[in-house]
């Protein structure tokens, strides 16, 4: 890497919004651990983020796109390199399509939460499912979030890409290739915003939807606590939560995380957690549960920063 001073002071110039440097990432995950970024940044725009990606590139620094920080796991000693945060990109508003149709164009930063209040304000139907997910646009077309049995790649129009280089480019859904909690992504690429084909519905039908899935969602989830939401995917046919559970590994506690008792799939950080405690407790869950059941068990949270 070149001379910290040199990269640092070019930073600042570019950006229009906040940078942040040596910033200790516990104040931006929900799971509340991890070490300094070298640099945190905040683009006030897809034109900015395309000038910091591109320098960034060409300077060999390392790069990570994060969004609101609720399926992230950063190491205790930090990240070498500069977290590009979609934060201050949020703009988010309704387009007309006729034939009882209508869209959320969203940009990256945005949150789920906001998507789903506008489409309930609105009457538009198909992205209830969104309800009570942390976690924000970009993140969750990256990570296909779902629940209830839909995710983002069933109701995405379209998806826009910053590449390495700094160009932007929109994708149709159908050219892009969606998996189970996954986009695959060009390397070095950076969701901008995406557009949600949504139904015109009943308003009050939309509302009492969401308001039932917020409602089960908060007596099957440990929301009391700070998580990073589901550590481990679900292998086919059987939730992770329940072999964690027939696993006897529910309450396993190691420094400041648990196993969360509400649900198997969680590992909660009772306050003091770090993220060492958190790694090691994601690894003797995998140990334990491959011992007993043969079955590798694939973390769906992502671990970011040096060893
Ligand atoms: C209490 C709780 C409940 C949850 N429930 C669910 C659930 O029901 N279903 C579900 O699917 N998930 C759930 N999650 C996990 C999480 O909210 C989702 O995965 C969400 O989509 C992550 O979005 P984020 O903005 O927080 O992403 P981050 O945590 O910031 O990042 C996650 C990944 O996405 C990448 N990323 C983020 N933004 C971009 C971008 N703009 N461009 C490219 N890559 C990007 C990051 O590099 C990282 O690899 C839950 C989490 C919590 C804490």
């Amino acid at each position: 890497m070149k001379q910290a001073t040199g990269w640092k002071r070019k930073l600042t110039e570019l950006a229009t919004g906040t940078v942040l440097f040596d910033e200790c990432m516990d104040r931006h995950t929900s799971i509340g651990v991890g070490g300094p970024a070298d640099a945190l940044v905040f683009p006030e725009s897809a034109a900015e983020a395309g000038r910091i990606v591109a320098f960034l590139r060409a300077e060999g620094i390392a790069v990570f796109f994060m969004g609101n920080g609720t399926n992230l796991l950063v190491r205790d000693d930090g990240f070498r390199g500069v977290i590009v945060s979609t934060k201050a990109l949020r703009s988010i508003r309704v387009e007309e399509r006729g034939g009882g149709r209508a869209a959320i164009r969203a940009e990256a930063g945005a949150s789920l939460a906001e998507v789903v209040a506008l489409a309930a304000r609105e009457g538009l139907a198909g992205i209830e499912f969104c309800a009570g997910i942390p976690g924000s646009v970009g993140g969750g077309i990256r990570m296909n979030a779902g629940a209830w049995g839909s995710e983002m790649k069933d109701v995405l129009e379209s998806v826009d890409l910053l590449n390495g280089e700094g160009n932007v480019r929109t994708f149709p859904r159908a050219s892009l290739r969606f998996e189970y909690r996954n986009l695959d992504l060009p390397e070095g690429a950076c969701v901008l915003g995406g557009i949600f084909d949504l139904a015109r519905g009943d308003r009050g039908a939309v509302e009492a939807r969401i308001r039932e899935i917020l409602r089960t969602r908060s007596g099957k989830h440990p929301l009391q606590y700070r998580s990073a939401g589901s550590v481990f995917k679900n292998p086919k046919g059987v939730p992770a939560g329940r072999i964690i559970d027939e696993a006897g590994l529910k309450g396993l506690t190691l420094g400041g995380a648990r196993v969360s008792e509400m649900h198997g799939n969680f590992i909660v950080n009772l306050g003091s957690a770090r993220a060492a405690d958190i790694i090691g407790l994601i690894g003797i869950v995998r140990d334990r549960v491959r011992e007993r059941t043969g079955i590798d068990l694939e973390p769906e949270v992502k671990i970011i920063g040096e060893e």
